[in-house]
């Protein structure tokens, strides 16, 4: 193992292509924060338990991709492998939820933690925005948080990924359903640990990506069957309210969230140039979740959306998104006088909140220029005792390689004029 090698299933972010991750969290972001979501950050670990309650015992997550350690201390810690359960326990501890303003809106960008089989698409850090609204069962929540996610998806650029949706009822019509589904799955002709996971979590075994188990399930009782009237009322105004703002679904009946504490809503964003690793983001209704940690009850609803999926459907769509330059303008001294005129200059530059760089360790011209070139910027700035002595400064337009002096004391005002 080299030294300078990133533990399996992780990776880097370096200039330039950490640009693109740092635009697109800002670009999932922005509509939440236009919509009252304040931002939340909660620590990179939590204790075992919470995950365990609040993910749920019999998924993979907690069973098999969980970094959970013991502390020098004897406390059983775990790194975050999601961050709605960390969302919640915080806004539980810090009593959002009796301030009298419910829901609680908010949202969160960072890394998570998950021991995967590393592929394309899916890594053991990764990173996610998410949101979530707490204390609420409204289904114009639901249908906002659908429609923010198109919306952050659609300014990237991104046009080819799916929304699908699906109902999982509620705490009166889903045992009724689980039961029907447990029944027919017994009779059928499956290995043991599916037989067990019919027992613990049998929604899961919809989610089965083998072919001959899935042709099996031909016949399988249909949630949508089982459906109490609120739960169908509710999730008919869900997609009104997503219809009516333009947005557009897909139903998916065999879209699951195995776990109790998931009620109604749940959707899932695809997209169709990523492979297997096709979703992009996440989520849903899961009113029981605070019950299941030891809170009170407090319906709510959240997603998540994968950062480095979403990078990788842009460059599946060959979206090139809009950057902002990393530097405007590149100062070039020749001497040490100029070296000290040229870094005042770069200094006022960026205070007015132009995007300047300098040309430091002494360069000879040549040297400097060629880092002028890389830096990408639009101008550059080069002077030299004789351009001192007549108080310019040349300035270079690196586009057309045309040239003018400039006087010392007008540059900064000349260069913000032209950079608009
Ligand atoms: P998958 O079925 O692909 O494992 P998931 O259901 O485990 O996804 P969620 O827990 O819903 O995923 O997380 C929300 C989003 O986070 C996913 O849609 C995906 O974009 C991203 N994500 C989840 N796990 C990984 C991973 N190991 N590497 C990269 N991104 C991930
Ligand atoms: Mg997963």
């Amino acid at each position: 193992m080299s030294t300078f090698q990133a533990p399996k299933g992780t990776y880097d972010l370096i200039p330039p292509d950490s640009a693109r991750y740092l635009a697109v969290r800002e670009a999932i972001a922005a509509p939440l924060k236009n919509s009252g979501y304040g931002y939340i950050e909660t620590p990179g670990f939590e204790n075992v338990e919470l995950f365990a309650r609040g993910v749920g015992e019999s998924t993979d997550i907690v069973t098999k991709e969980m970094y959970a350690f013991e502390t020098k201390g004897g406390d059983k810690l775990a790194l975050r492998p999601e961050g709605t359960a960390s969302v919640l326990r915080a806004a539980l501890e810090a009593n959002l939820h009796k301030a009298g303003n419910l829901p609680v809106k908010l949202w969160y960008s960072g890394s998570y933690y998950r021991y995967e089989r590393p592929q394309k698409g899916r890594y053991r850090h990764f990173s996610q925005v998410g949101a979530e609204a707490i204390g609420s069962e409204d289904p114009a929540l639901d249908a906002e948080l659908i429609i923010l996610a198109d919306q952050a998806y659609r300014a990237l650029g991104l046009r080819n990924f799916r929304i699908l949706l699906n109902s999982l009822g509620d705490k009166e019509c889903r045992p009724v359903y689980r039961a029907a589904l447990q029944d027919f799955l017994r009779g059928l002709d499956l290995d043991e640990e599916t037989l067990r996971r019919a027992d613990i979590n049998p929604l899961r075994v919809l989610d089965d990506k083998r072919a001959d188990v899935q042709k099996q399930l031909v016949g399988a009782p249909v949630l949508r069957d089982y459906l109490c009237d609120a739960c169908k009322t509710y999730h008919e105004e869900v997609r009104a309210l997503i219809t009516a703002a333009g947005v557009a679904f897909e139903d998916d009946e065999k879209l699951v969230r195995g776990l109790d504490y998931y009620t109604r809503t749940t959707f899932e964003f695809v997209h169709d140039g990523l492979g297997s690793q096709s979703a992009v983001g996440g989520g849903g209704r899961y009113d029981g979740l605070s019950e299941m940690i030891g809170g009170p009850s407090l319906p709510s609803v959240g997603w998540a959306l994968g950062v480095d999926r979403t990078v990788l459907a842009l460059e599946a769509e060959g979206v090139e998104l809009e950057l902002p330059p990393a530097t405007s303008v590149f100062a070039v001294p020749l001497g040490e006088e100029a070296r000290r005129v040229l870094f005042g200059v770069v200094t006022e530059l960026r205070k007015a909140g132009v995007a300047a760089d300098f040309s430091y360790g002494g360069k000879g011209l040549k040297g400097a220029m060629k880092n002028a070139n890389r830096s990408g910027a639009r101008y550059a700035i080069v002077a030299g005792e004789r351009d001192l002595a007549e108080g310019v400064v040349q300035l270079k337009d690196m586009e057309s390689g045309e040239q003018e002096a400039v006087a010392s004391d007008a540059i900064v005002e000349v260069l913000k004029a032209k950079l608009g």
